[in-house]
This record gives C-alpha cells, sequence and structure tokens, in this order.
C-alpha cells in the first residue's frame, strides 16, 4: 500500500464529494442519454470516464455543473444536493467548481494573465489576491513567460495549460476535464495528464473524460466505463474498454 492508497482508504470514510443517486437524463422524452447511474467519487480521487461516443459522459459533465438537470434522481456535490440550489446560490456553486473542455473556450481578446485573473474578478477577489494568485497559477502550468501573449499565439497544449490556470485560481474542490486532450498531439495531451495528476496530488479531486486509451491504460487510475448511459465497469487502477453500441 502507498500513501496514495491510504490516503484514498481514508478518504472513503467521509461523505463522497460526487454523488450520482439513480440518475437518468431524458432529453427528448422516451431516450435516456444516461440510465440510473450510482456513483460514488471521494475526496482526492483522480477517475477517468470512458466510452465510446455518445454513451453519456459529456451528460454526467452537464449534470455536475448544474447546466442540466437530471429527469430521475439526484447528484450531490459536497454533500449538497444540487438540484436543490436556488438561482442565487447556482453561479456562486458554478465557481466553486474548475471546468475544462477540448475546446479550451478562452478569451481571445484578453492575454493570459487577463484569461486567469478573469474568473477571479467575477468572484470579485481584492487585487492584491489577484496579484498573488495568478503568477502562482501560471507557474504552476509553466507558463510564467507568456503570460502577455495572446490565445492565438498560443500552442492547443498552451491553451489547453491558460485554461487549467484558470479553473484552477479559485481553488475549486472538484476539477471535472471533458475530453481535455481531444485537440492536442500525444506529447502535450501527456503533459496536460501529468499536470491533471499533480494537480490531484495538491488535493483536488479529479474527473477526466477522454477518448485517450494509451493514457487511460498508463496511469492506472480509477477507470469508470460507460456504454449507451449506463455504467458498464468501474475498476481501480482500470484499463480501457472500447464500450462498442
Ligand atoms: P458523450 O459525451 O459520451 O459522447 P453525450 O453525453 O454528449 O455523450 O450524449 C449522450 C446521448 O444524449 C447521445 O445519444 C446524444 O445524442 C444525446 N444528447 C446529448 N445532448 C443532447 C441534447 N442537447 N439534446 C438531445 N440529445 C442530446
Ligand atoms: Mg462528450
Amino acid at each position: 500500500m502507498t500513501e496514495y492508497d491510504i490516503q484514498r482508504e481514508m478518504s472513503k470514510i467521509e461523505a463522497p464529494v460526487i454523488l450520482f443517486e439513480n440518475v437518468s437524463k431524458e432529453y427528448q422524452k422516451g431516450v435516456a442519454a444516461i440510465e440510473n447511474i450510482n456513483i460514488s467519487i471521494y475526496k482526492g480521487e483522480f477517475v477517468f470516464i470512458v466510452g465510446s461516443s455518445g454513451s453519456g459522459k459529456s451528460t454526467l459533465i452537464r449534470l455536475l455543473m448544474k447546466e442540466i438537470l437530471p429527469s430521475k434522481g439526484k447528484v450531490f456535490v459536497a454533500g449538497r444536493e444540487i438540484g436543490r440550489l436556488r438561482r442565487r446560490q447556482v453561479s456562486k456553486y458554478r465557481r466553486s467548481i474548475g471546468v475544462v473542455f477540448q475546446d479550451f473556450r478562452l478569451l481571445k481578446d484578453r492575454n493570459v494573465f487577463e484569461n486567469v485573473a478573469f474568473a477571479q474578478r467575477v468572484v470579485e477577489a481584492p487585487i492584491r489576491e489577484i496579484k498573488r494568485q495568478v503568477p502562482k497559477m501560471l507557474s504552476l502550468v509553466g507558463l510564467t513567460d507568456k503570460y502577455k501573449a495572446y490565445p492565438g499565439e498560443l500552442s492547443g497544449g498552451q491553451q489547453q495549460r491558460v485554461a487549467l490556470a484558470r479553473a484552477l485560481v479559485n481553488n475549486p474542490v472538484i476539477l471535472l476535464a471533458d475530453e481535455p486532450t481531444g485537440n492536442l498531439d500525444p506529447k502535450n495531451s501527456w503533459e496536460i495528464m501529468t499536470l491533471l495528476e499533480e494537480i490531484n496530488k495538491r488535493g483536488t479531486t479529479v474527473v477526466v473524460v477522454t477518448h485517450n486509451q494509451e493514457i487511460v491504460d498508463r496511469m492506472q487510475k480509477r477507470v469508470i466505463t460507460l456504454k449507451n448511459g449506463r455504467v458498464i465497469s468501474d475498476e481501480e487502477k482500470g484499463r480501457y474498454k472500447y464500450a462498442k453500441n
């Protein structure tokens, strides 16, 4: 048992940080995108969610962001049922989770520093806090010398690092990544995954949706496999299973 294993076992004594309880989602009546999902993710875990296109991976992420609501069941984050959050609490909730996407979603007309600082401005962080946090995040993702660059002047890998710095700057409890390496070459994909692992080691719970079999097989993390909207396997130190429809 490594230190990491012990930490994981200890954290299970607490309530899960993410809990899907009998969750189904129908975008159209009678057509289930996900069906009766039960997943518990504990504080400090690193979890891959895999499955073929259309299996429901992004639906899970969107439910966690409260971008969409379940048709049945409940979603809990940090002990709170997010379906019960009032409108005013929702934006605050969303800012308490970090999210990155395949297409980076940076502000094209703002430089790197501003893109990261923006996430702090919306939570009205004091200037001195922004001045302290942004350089710290840029250093974490290895972009200190690019702070003045605009997204258009950066490679895909660098843009995803900026997106990561922005997702982390408010110190979220969970980091959600929906195919974060989908637009990257193998070298940059590894660099992003290594960063996600580093972030996880610092205590953030990380959930990564991916199609990258090589990465999943080599990283030896928990792997949850979806097929047609259902969990067909959930393994510690799992491998990538291609779930054919
Ligand atoms: P994945 O991310 O695994 O590719 P999704 O969660 O995006 O899968 O989609 C799961 C299922 O839900 C698919 O059949 C998809 O077509 C359907 N779906 C996703 N988003 C919508 C939507 N906005 N309206 C209708 N159907 C949708
Ligand atoms: Mg998807």
